[in-house]
């Protein structure tokens, strides 16, 4: 296992628009082996590369334990949302943002094309927690969180518990 530690929010990292991948060698499967074991170890479905501080876009996800059809590890190598339909408001957080939950409004049906590790094409079609995950990790890839996609009040709420956490620890 080679478990990396995850960037956390306000990482300059995680507001950086990460760069295309041009060619899949070593250091894109070593960066994929990481990102993989380090969701794993992490307990999370979905993990972009920022978060493991590489600037590449690069995102995994796994779904096994949300629902045991969903076998197998997905890697996608410059995703991009194809097309998107529909509108929903779940709950979701962040390895990056610990400690916080929020419902943020995303598209329910999500259309994803992306390179495999191998190098070939892979499409997704997902509604749910694919469809959330998908939004939310190519999310990263581009420096958003989020805690950009809340609302006014459940922005202030952030900001008031950010400050609850520091008085904490200081
Ligand atoms: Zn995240």
């Amino acid at each position: 296992m080679s478990v990396s530690k995850i960037e956390v929010y306000p990482a300059a990292v995680l507001k950086r628009v990460a760069s295309e991948v041009t060619e899949i060698n070593g250091a894109t499967q070593t960066l994929i082996t990481n990102m993989v074991d380090t969701m794993k170890s992490a307990g999370g479905v979905g993990l972009a590369a920022p978060q493991v501080n590489v600037s590449k876009r690069v995102i995994v996800m796994e779904f096994s334990h949300y629902d045991e059809r969903m076998q197998g590890l997905i890697v996608m190598i410059n995703p991009e949302i194809v097309y998107a339909e529909g509108g929903m408001y779940q709950e979701e957080g962040c390895l990056s943002v610990p400690d916080f939950r929020a419902a943020i409004e995303r598209s329910a049906l999500v259309y994803a094309r992306g390179i495999d590790g191998q190098g070939k094409i892979v499409e997704i079609e997902g509604r749910g927690i694919v469809a959330i995950c998908l939004q939310h990790e190519i999310d990263h890839l581009n420096g958003v969180l989020f805690i950009d996609r809340l609302s006014e009040g459940q922005s202030s709420f952030f900001r008031k518990a950010k400050k609850i956490r520091k008085i904490k620890t200081t």
